[in-house]
């Protein structure tokens, strides 16, 4: 029996674990199908290159996968062929992205960023530990901030920052000085890869492009490919996908609900 080759993207914080104690063990069934048939299952999250490596080394995950909401994406070596590991950046670097807010600061701009803190301020201030305040701070395109300044100061700086084609972006306590991509980038960019290499392998069997996440900074990642799954929580249900895309959408949130869509998905497609 014929069936299509499956390509996963997800989404990590209250999709692929769970929004409170960010376990991803109720997945367990699901993933370890995924594994067996070999089906590249690519991690997607506003988190950095080592705190997904961290995770991706629990999971037993060896697939590339996007940092920093689509800031990069990094292929393991030998994934298509390439003799080392490849970080291939989309947007302004994160030392761009630097040079532009010193650039601010010299001009006024009252703001704390990551760089400025070392491993043990940023885990006072974030009640990380401190290894994992060093692998938060340790970025390929994007500055959290706290800004000190005035909400006028705040425009100005806004404004400037536009001008060099950088935005910032509110995250639950820091804002997030960044250039101008989206998760959708690093997404579209591998699942041509991945087309390109199942096509030298055996021609035309297709390929199937499947996106789970919770929420709407998720939106464009689900609209990029074949089967969206919205996955419940606090703000899935902003998410709204094109009648056309035939979006599913999980009962149960978080990792239950990944695990029950992934295997729907798979015994769907003959796995
Ligand atoms: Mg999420």
């Amino acid at each position: 029996m014929t069936r299509p080759h499956l390509l996963i993207f997800s989404d990590l914080d209250g999709t692929l674990l769970d929004h409170d104690d960010y376990c991803w063990q109720a997945a367990a069934p699901a993933l370890a199908k995924l594994r067996a048939a070999g089906i590249p299952l690519v991690l997607n999250s506003s988190k950095t290159l080592p705190e997904i490596r961290a995770l991706r080394e629990e999971l037993g995950n060896t697939d590339p996968f996007i940092v920093e909401n689509g800031a990069a994406v990094v292929i393991p070596v030998g994934a298509f062929g390439n003799a080392t590991d490849e970080v291939v950046n989309f947007g302004a670097t994160r030392e761009r992205v630097l040079e532009v807010l010193e650039d601010q600061r010299q001009k006024g701009a009252r703001f704390w960023g990551f760089a400025d803190m070392s491993a043990q301020a940023l885990a006072e201030e974030t009640g990380l530990t401190i290894a994992a305040a060093g692998r938060a701070k340790e970025r390929h395109g994007t500055e959290p901030l706290i800004w000190q300044g005035t909400d006028d100061e705040l425009e100005i700086f806004e404004t400037a920052l536009a001008e060099e084609k950088l935005r910032l972006v509110a995250g639950g306590r820091f804002l997030h000085a960044m250039g101008v991509f989206d998760k959708a980038d690093g997404a579209r960019f591998l699942l041509n890869k991945y087309r390109e290499q199942y096509r030298e392998q055996d021609g035309d069997e297709p390929l199937v492009a499947i996106a789970l996440g919770d929420s709407p900074n998720d939106q464009q990642m689900l609209e990029s490919v074949d089967i969206p799954v919205v996955i419940r929580g606090v703000n899935s249900e902003q998410v709204q996908l094109p009648a056309a895309k035939h979006a599913m959408r999980s009962l149960k949130p978080g990792p239950e609900g990944w695990n029950e869509c992934v295997l729907n998905i798979l015994v769907e497609y003959g796995y």
